[in-house]
């Protein structure tokens, strides 16, 4: 069984070389009573949060990885074994699984039957899976839109934001994306249907360009990235706006997270800023699916994957992440089927 390990905890930006590839033996049978499931891994997640379980700390929200063992994180999976009546040998699941070809997984409160095998498997790491969940309770349940609002996103064309701007458009709200280089801001105004996108790196002055995109100011920001990101839009929020606050991924690799200057703008504007975490949501995931999957398939959702090949392809796509490399959902394939 070939497994994904972290070597050892780490400080700063992850390294490809602070995993490694392993090769150890396995049972494909669940031990005997279990109430686990042994699982084929097909498609991995590679996802941001990670890099919180690469650092022993008291200050995140997940336990961190264990090193010597296979890397954690969502996947796609099909049942090899099953010890629990909630799965049978070749259900199909996605939730949490481990970097390797096979995992035992002994806690599966953590995995979602798949029901619907009619759209792409992959799609249930991004699109159908964590990241579409994140996008929906944040703009639905977190930002409380209305129709006609002015709805600004970070990291726009990743996993969450493409579909935060997509389920945006569909609401009725004027949406501006910002992303890391041309070929993305072409993606969100033509592929993702974003009234408008920029190069926040082409930028010197942030406010100022998020002026330019919404002279009144903005009523919704979507938070993905943080640090000098935030520090401009609140200079911009309309009274009464709301942050979902998401994640901060420009802060998640420094030493000494930077600081943020213009809060005060919280009090002037009279916002509400909300940090939320997607797995307190998950009840609202067959209503998710109700909307979402009629939306594929009358095809008003376009949906990006980034796909990198094979179980060892997986340390450099995440890493991937924290340089803006991925061009949509960050997906590795270990098996197709
Ligand atoms: P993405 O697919 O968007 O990938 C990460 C992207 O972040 C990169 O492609 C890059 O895009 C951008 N980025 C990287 N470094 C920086 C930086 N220093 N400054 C600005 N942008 C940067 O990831 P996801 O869509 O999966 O995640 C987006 C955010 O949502 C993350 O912050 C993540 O932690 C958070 N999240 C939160 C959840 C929750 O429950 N609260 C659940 C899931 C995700 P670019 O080229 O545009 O810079």
């Amino acid at each position: 069984n070939k497994q994904i390990v972290l070597k050892e905890y780490i400080r700063g930006y992850p390294k490809e070389s602070d995993m490694a590839t392993q090769v150890s033996k396995m049972s494909l049978k669940v031990p005997h009573g279990s109430n686990g499931i042994v699982v084929k891994n097909l498609y991995l997640s590679c996802d941001p949060y990670m890099r919180s379980r690469m650092t022993k700390s008291t200050a995140v929200y997940v336990e961190a990885f264990t090193p010597g063992q296979p890397i954690v994180g969502y996947g796609v999976a099909k049942v090899v074994d099953s010890g629990t009546p909630k799965f049978k040998k070749d259900d199909l699941v996605w939730g949490m699984t481990g970097w390797e070809e096979y995992s035992l997984i002994t806690n599966t409160d953590t995995l979602f039957k798949i029901e619907h095998t009619d759209v792409p498997l992959s799609y249930y790491t991004g699109l159908l899976g964590m990241p579409g969940m994140t996008a929906y309770a944040g703009f639905y349940e977190v930002a409380t839109p209305k129709k006609g609002e002015y709805v600004f996103i970070s990291a726009a064309s990743g996993a969450v934001g493409q579909l935060v701007g997509q389920f945006a458009k569909l609401f009725g709200c004027y949406v501006v994306g910002s992303a890391g280089s041309k070929e993305k801001v072409d993606l969100l105004k033509n592929k993702f249907g974003f009234d408008e996108a920029f190069n926040y790196k082409e930028e010197k002055d942030l406010a100022a360009a998020l002026k330019r995109y919404f002279p009144d100011g903005i009523d919704i920001y979507f938070e993905n990235v943080g640090g000098k990101m935030l520090d401009a839009v609140l200079l911009n929020m309309r009274p009464h706006g709301r942050i979902a606050v998401c994640g901060m991924i420009s802060q998640y690799n420094l030493e000494n997270p930077e600081g943020v200057h213009n809060l005060t703008q919280v009090i002037v504007k009279r916002l509400r800023v909300e940090g939320f975490l997607v797995f307190e949501y998950y009840h609202l995931y067959p209503k998710f699916l109700e909307m979402v999957l009629p939306y594929i398939k009358e095809g008003k959702i376009n949906y990006l994957e980034d796909t990198a090949e094979g179980l060892e392809s997986a340390p450099a796509a995440l890493i991937g992440l924290y340089s803006g490399r991925n061009i949509g959902k960050q997906v590795v394939v270990v098996a197709r089927e």
